[in-house]
């Protein structure tokens, strides 16, 4: 196939090392041909969580043959220092090591002056107050950058300088992957219809809250823009679903996609992954294609709040039974737990269970656990996405 597409290649520099060494982020960028939605799509911001490098390689494999209406930026290796934070043979990365932060905690929101700039656009047209308030998020994190003489984190660093470019585009994701996991995405609540476009059987709803990461840095501006303007009584719709035929179509979306498990990448499923996405984008009318159709399946959800961590009650050796994605029936054992330390003269084996059924999603990555070790993640309350 012919490429039809110039992928432009740049490098930002989002930070130095202490010998002077420049820490950089590839970004790849190709320019669509019309007036569709613009894409930002990351990978990797905790070190170990490698899949969604993989994912944008076969995207931007896929992405140069289609006619794109909308302008995609990509960026693999978001975070050089996470990615690079190895130990022994482990990658560690999903904590600063020298604040102790989380990477994907540190992104800015600030809505103190939302309902102001709703007032001050009431009447203003859609296109008006898209150009206006996104050029207000861009000045917000300029200024941080730019102009903040008691400086800067080096993560936050790193994440202002991803968010400028995420807040230039309509829709954004955020690859991420869990310890061993199977696949999900996080949904913002206002996006539902869109969750059918992925191939993800898991689907997290958040609410409007920020909690430091890139998918709320980015929708939760727009969401409270929406809820300021309806308090004036004035409708803003910003998905395709809510948007009726002939008004003016602005799509603000963001999700972290969860791809599976850490420190793997695999091709072939990089491929089936980048697909899903595309299947997305195309239903954003992103691209000028039909090829990508999402895949039939059941897709089940859970509500944030009702996505609940299991400590492990006993500190030991962890064998985990329970299968990933499918219902487990009540009081089927999720794991055993070995303690040789009792064998002969106590109990060496103890099942862990629930009284209710769960959908089991991701467990630690070890088998030797504490107590009060988060042991798994499950959907304690779910439905079928319907
Ligand atoms: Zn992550």
């Amino acid at each position: 196939m012919n490429d039809i597409n110039v992928i432009k290649k740049d490098v930002m520099h989002v930070g130095e090392m202490a010998s002077g060494a420049a820490l950089t982020v590839p970004v790849y960028r190709i320019q669509g041909q019309g007036h569709g939605p613009s894409v930002y799509i990351q990978a990797n911001m905790h070190g170990a969580e490698v899949q969604g490098n993989a994912v944008i390689f076969q995207l931007l494999e896929q992405l140069k043959h289609i006619r794109l209406n909308g302008d995609i930026t990509l960026v693999p290796y978001a975070n050089p220092v996470g990615c690079n934070h190895k130990n022994g043979e482990y990658t560690l990365g999903r904590f600063d090591p020298i604040t102790g932060v989380n990477w994907n905690r540190m992104y800015h929101y600030d809505d103190t002056n939302i309902a102001a700039f709703a007032k001050a656009h009431q009447t203003a047209s859609v296109a008006d107050i898209e150009r206006a308030f996104k050029s207000e998020m861009i000045g917000q994190i300029e200024q941080k950058l730019n102009h903040n003489i008691y400086g800067l984190t080096t993560g936050q660093r790193i994440a202002y300088q991803l968010q400028r470019l995420a807040h230039q585009a309509d829709i954004v994701l955020d690859l991420h992957t869990g310890p061993i996991s199977s696949k999900h995405l996080y949904c913002p609540e206002y996006a539902r219809a869109s969750a059918h476009y992925f191939d993800i059987e898991h689907v997290l709803f958040i609410p409007n809250g920020f909690d430091g990461a890139l998918d709320e840095a980015t929708f939760c501006p727009w969401w409270q823009l929406q809820l300021a303007f309806a308090a004036l009584g004035r409708d803003f719709p910003i998905t395709r679903a809510d948007t009726s035929q002939g008004k003016d179509l602005i799509i603000k979306e963001s999700f972290t996609v969860e791809l599976g498990s850490q420190e793997q990448i695999d091709l072939a499923l990089a491929l089936e992954d980048a697909r899903g996405i595309l299947s997305y984008l195309q239903y954003q009318g992103v691209m000028a294609s039909d090829e990508f159709q999402p895949k039939t399946m059941r897709r089940y959800s859970c509500m944030l709040k009702d996505y609940k961590a299991l400590y492990s009650p006993m500190g030991g050796m962890v064998d985990y039974l329970a299968e990933f994605g499918k219902p487990l029936p009540a009081g089927q054992p999720l794991a055993r737990i070995l303690r040789m330390d009792n064998y002969g003269d106590g109990e060496p084996l103890h099942a862990i269970s629930l009284d209710h059924s769960v959908i089991p999603i991701l467990h630690f990555a070890s088998a030797s656990v504490n107590q009060g070790t988060e042991l798994y993640k499950v959907f304690s309350k779910y439905s079928i996405l319907t």
